[in-house]
């Protein structure tokens, strides 16, 4: 199965009116086209700044809801530079913009459909922060400058298994939202208390499905949501010091991303080794990448003529990722 990529593109903001916008959309095709040099990308979803939140989740994620319940795991990695509209679009943040976006919809359709699907099931969530390479619980934060014993193993059928995350157990919509809210609380506490800011940190949010069918079969399946540290180029960003190290560090996870990536998306060679290794990040989603997973790429644009750089960036990115083929497989216990 094909990784799929949407892109989106965020309206201008108050601050940029008066830009002209570097993209174009051809109406009901999936194309996007950037700059005076035209270039044009083509994928599996673009929206352009009119779609609402409700579109976006409809068309990208409720196909990949109900494979979820059908027992598969699922990724949606929201990639972008800062300002992009990650966390509006991914509905993990605090602001009340926030509620309409994939997370919160995801929540309330998944108990829908569970009820529909009258499976006996059990629902936990992990919200995770990564930062450098330190991870940060956000159910359970840990005293500041202890990290955090989280390892990374893999199971006997070769699944990446995290060891030491609270995962806590959740039996309504309104609980699993707390839980959002909670982490997301922790996210920006821990931000302002070590002057940092949470653009530059990855966020990983995890809903955990295990179902007992009727022939007793008994299935797991994971769905993550992962809200990715700004993408912007250091330099422009003028970090010095500190800044530029967190700087360095997040784009080298950012950087190992985007070799696996690439590793995984040569399809004129075959490359047999994949450096999950080389980062946390790529270690932790190395079944959303290639492995056991349907995985959904939003990159997140602004169309301002001002961040045309990022925006091209942005989109070559996401276009490397459209190749990545992944092997689906229910996960029986
Ligand atoms: P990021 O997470 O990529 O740093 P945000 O999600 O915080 O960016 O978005 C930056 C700002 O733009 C926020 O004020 C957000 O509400 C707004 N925004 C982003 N995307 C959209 C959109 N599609 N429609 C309306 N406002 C948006």
């Amino acid at each position: 199965m094909r990784n799929r990529v949407a892109v989106r593109v965020r309206p201008l903001t108050e601050q940029e009116a008066q830009q002209h916008c570097c993209i174009s959309f051809i109406p009901d095709q999936p194309q996007i086209t950037v700059g005076h040099e035209q270039r044009s990308f083509t994928f599996d979803y673009a929206y352009p700044p009119s779609s609402d939140q409700h579109h976006v989740y409809d068309t990208s994620i409720t196909p990949l809801l109900h494979k979820f319940v059908d027992g598969y795991n699922s990724t949606v990695l929201a990639y972008g530079q800062t300002g992009s509209g990650k966390t509006y679009s991914m509905g993990i943040g605090l602001d009340s913009a926030s509620s309409g976006g994939i997370v919160p919809r995801f929540v309330e359709s998944l108990f829908t459909e569970l009820a529909k699907r009258q499976t006996s099931s059990k629902v936990y969530v992990s919200f995770l922060e990564l930062y450098n390479e330190d991870l940060v619980d956000l159910l359970n934060p840990v005293k500041r400058g202890e990290g955090l014993q989280v390892s990374i193993r893999e199971d006997v059928q070769g699944n990446i298994c995290w060891v030491g995350v609270r995962e806590e157990s959740v039996s309504t919509p309104q609980q699993l939202l707390e839980l959002l809210q909670k982490g997301s609380i922790a996210r920006t506490t821990a931000s302002t208390d070590m002057n940092r800011t949470s653009s530059r940190s990855h966020a990983i949010f995890s809903v955990i499905l295990k179902q007992s069918l009727e022939d007793g079969t008994r299935i797991t399946s994971k769905f993550h949501f992962v809200d990715l540290a700004g993408s912007e180029r250091l330099k422009r960003t003028n970090a010095v010091g500190d800044r530029a190290k967190e700087g360095i560090s997040i784009n080298t996870g950012l950087l190992a991303l985007g070799n696996v990536i690439s590793a995984l998306g040569d399809v004129s060679r075959k490359v047999s080794h994949i450096p999950y290794r080389d980062s946390k990040l790529t270690r932790l989603l190395q079944d959303s990448l290639g492995g056991n997973s349907q995985t959904l790429m939003l990159a997140c644009v602004s169309p301002a003529d001002s961040n045309y750089t990022e925006t091209l960036n942005t989109l070559k990115y996401a276009n490397r990722a459209r190749n990545i083929r992944n092997r689906v497989v229910v996960n029986q216990d």
